[in-house]
């Protein structure tokens, strides 16, 4: 992988829950999602709200439940394209990350995996290992590689 997760951002979005990219700080919306937010009726009364200088995040969507942690996040980003993208397997990852149970490390990158956008979702820059990590969810991708691996 070119891209180097260290300059990574992630959060998840407010809107429709999957993960968002940036480079500079963990984006709460994709840009799509907050367009389309921002014309449902919340949306207009907090634009309102923020033209009357009383901003009031109340009206913000919340899907979040427990807040983001954004080091977990990436670190299971890294777990998905290390075990999809380059074959380790979990049990790999898991010792690597001195993770004495590699249940942790499947679910972690389950997680991932239903929280990818769809890749128009986010910046160009980031669309390649979404691309890719996807495609390992179409029928071709046999689980049972991994699981055997593991
Ligand atoms: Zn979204």
């Amino acid at each position: 992988m070119a891209q180097r997760l260290s300059s990574v951002r992630m959060s998840t979005c407010l809107v429709c829950g999957k993960l968002t990219f940036d480079t500079k700080r963990p984006p709460k919306f994709h840009r799509y999602c907050w367009r389309v937010w921002l014309k449902s009726p919340d949306g207009r009364s907090f634009q309102q709200s923020l033209g009357m200088r009383r901003m009031r995040p109340n009206l913000l969507p919340r899907r979040m439940g427990a807040p983001v942690d954004e080091n977990k996040l990436r670190g299971r980003y890294a777990w998905a394209i290390q075990c999809r993208l380059g074959e380790n397997s979990y049990r790999q990852i898991a010792e690597e990350n001195n993770i004495a149970d590699f249940t942790i490390v499947r679910d972690g990158i389950e997680f991932i995996m239903n929280k990818l956008p769809p890749p128009e979702f986010v910046a160009a820059r980031f669309r390649k290992p979404i691309q890719l990590l996807r495609a390992t969810l179409t029928a071709d991708y046999s689980p049972s590689i991994a699981v055997l691996n593991g």
